[in-house]
């Protein structure tokens, strides 16, 4: 695999971070953070989910105005899920993919083999 930015093939694999195992790579000749191959979907089913959240919070504050100051906190919750979410999909997503052959050192591809 060679690295999208500076062509270098020197790619590690970054340790499994507390959100994914799958934390992607990094280039150790320009320190470009990348996304691991096969992610895509993964991350825009999260951004999805990160703005169902704020979707159910805005329905929730819209349907009963009376009550809001009840749930405010419940609301407040959402919302931080709903930044987390769609934060951490987004960040992923703007990451490049390493160029190349991705069945060098990736166990998430064993299934083409
Ligand atoms: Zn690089």
């Amino acid at each position: 695999m060679n690295c999208p930015k500076c062509g270098s093939n020197r790619i590690e694999k970054r340790p499994p971070s507390q959100i994914t195992p799958n934390s992607g790579y990094i280039c150790i000749k320009c320190g470009a953070v990348l996304r691991g191959h096969g992610t895509l979907p993964i991350y825009i089913a999260a951004l999805a989910i990160g703005i169902a959240f704020f979707v159910v919070m805005a329905g929730m504050l819209i349907s009963e105005p009376g009550e809001l100051g009840a749930k405010i906190p419940q609301a407040l919750g959402l919302a931080a899920m709903g930044i987390v979410c769609s934060g951490y999909s987004l960040m992923q997503l703007l990451r490049h993919v390493p160029t190349g052959n991705p069945d060098e050192h990736d166990p998430w591809n064993n299934d083409s083999k």
